[in-house]
């Protein structure tokens, strides 16, 4: 183990929360070993500002669970206990051993719980350990460095701190074991390499085409979990081009892939959406999942409705249906809760809504309040290069019009930007 003293590394207390100073102390007071662990103690040591930070210690969850009163014990793959103050939740996690490991020795410390399916794959992992036991179960070597706020000090069992320095994501252990155990760290390799900026150990980077079918064996509910963690952090242009790097985006979303190979316009479409995303996250703006979502099934919906039209469904009777045939279909792999379901759908109706740009309802769309992000989704498909007749533009300048005004030009359609013009293109939609 290596032990890296207070004026080796550059972490201080100064960035790290009150509160999980507090837990770590409590805990320490009791006796028990307390560490601050995993993406909290990477992204301290690379100077940037952890966006939670979880603890690891000796103590059972029980144990912990009686010290706190704002406590409680969630989870049954892995017991965990999450210590609320105000609106943080400080993550208390046991140390876990090791899971094959089913005699008396562990069965004392408190847990014998761990189970394996046929393929390797961790079922359960309630074992419980050392420090040392602990830092091999974990993932990534960099996301295995522990510090000690009592004594300042880094533990350090599997070389994170060398792979922080030389930018490097790198499996424990034998790659294709650990991804056997749990095919999700493939995705989270990927996932830490772009937020990152890292590159991937060659040794890992190797086995991901070996193990990648194994993402199919995954609960769509756990792939949405990981979806929100991937798109929603900030990093999801760089993290779309690593997965379709490793090839795992079929894993998530494989009509989205699919599409990328036919339409030329999918990739711009998907990228310039991420981006859009990303922006606003840095901008600390509100952003949703329905949105990216409705992104990465547009090319997909698009495509069905054109079908659907083809075949003599109304245009609106035909995006709807498109829209229930696509969403189903991508949720045989990924969940998608109804909450954002349900936008995505009106986002894509919306876009057929927006090319009727008269008449007194176009003048209510505006209000409407699903109009924001259709509006910003007709633009992002300009952007990516799709025909709309220039319709994005006509609802910019529209928009910023009182009522009134929106009434009469849409009404009589004079001195608008789009009026009789847009309405011939209408005819010749593709959508
Ligand atoms: P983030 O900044 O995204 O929160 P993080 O490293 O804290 O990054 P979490 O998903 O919060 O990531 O997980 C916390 C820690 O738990 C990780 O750093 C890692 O040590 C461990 N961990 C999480 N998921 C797994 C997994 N599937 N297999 C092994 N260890 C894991
Ligand atoms: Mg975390």
């Amino acid at each position: 183990m290596n032990v890296i003293p207070r004026d080796q590394h550059c972490i201080s207390r100064k960035n790290i929360s009150d509160s999980a100073l507090k837990v770590m102390s409590r805990l320490r007071s009791q006796g028990h070993q307390a560490y601050l662990v995993g993406g909290a103690v990477r992204d301290l040591l690379l100077g940037g500002h952890p966006k939670d930070f979880d603890i690891a210690t000796d103590a059972t969850p029980e144990a912990i669970h009686a010290l706190f009163r704002n406590s409680r014990i969630i989870g049954r793959r892995f017991r965990i206990v999450h210590v609320r103050f105000g609106r943080e939740i400080i993550e208390v996690t046991t140390f876990r051993g090791h899971h094959d490991s089913g005699d008396e020795d562990s069965a004392e410390r408190g847990g014998n719980h761990s189970r394996q399916s046929a393929s390797g794959l961790l079922l359960r992992d309630n074992v419980y350990g050392t420090l040392e036991e602990d830092a091999v179960r974990r993932d990534l070597t960099v996301n295995a460095l522990y510090y000690d706020s009592g004594k300042f000090e880094v533990f350090d069992h599997v070389h994170g701190l060398e792979d922080l320095q030389r930018r490097s994501i790198c499996v424990i252990g034998d790659p294709a074991v650990r991804f056997r155990e749990d095919p999700v760290r493939m995705l989270r390799v990927v996932r830490f390499a772009a937020k990152l900026d890292f590159s991937v150990d060659k040794t890992t980077a190797k086995a991901i085409p070996r193990c990648s079918h194994l993402l199919a064996e995954i609960p769509a509910a756990r792939l949405f979990d990981e979806f929100l963690k991937l798109f929603l952090a900030g990093h999801a242009a760089a993290t779309l081009d690593k997965l379709r790097e490793y090839k795992l985006l079929q894993y998530l979303f494989p009509q989205s892939q699919e599409a990328l190979q036919r339409d030329s316009h999918a990739l711009a479409l998907l990228r310039a959406a991420m981006g859009n995303t990303d922006q606003r996250i840095a901008q600390e703006k509100p952003v949703t999942p329905a949105f990216i979502l409705a992104a990465l099934l547009w090319p997909t919906a698009k495509k069905t409705a054109t079908h659907l039209q083809q075949q003599g469904e109304p245009p609106m009777v035909a995006m709807n249906n498109a829209a229930h045939q696509t969403i189903s279909e991508a949720a045989r792999h990924i969940s998608i809760p109804r909450r954002f379901s349900q936008p995505m759908r009106e986002i894509w109706e919306f876009q057929l809504r927006l090319q009727r740009n008269h008449g007194r309802k176009a003048a209510e769309l505006v209000d409407h309040r699903r109009f924001r992000a259709a509006y910003d989704f007709l633009l992002l498909r300009e952007q990516a290069g799709e025909e709309t007749g220039n319709l994005g533009s006509w609802w910019t300048t529209f928009q910023e019009l009182p009522m009134e005004q929106r009434l009469q030009q849409a009404t009589d359609g004079k001195g608008s930007p789009g009026g009789r013009r847009t309405r011939t293109r209408r005819s010749n939609r593709s959508t």
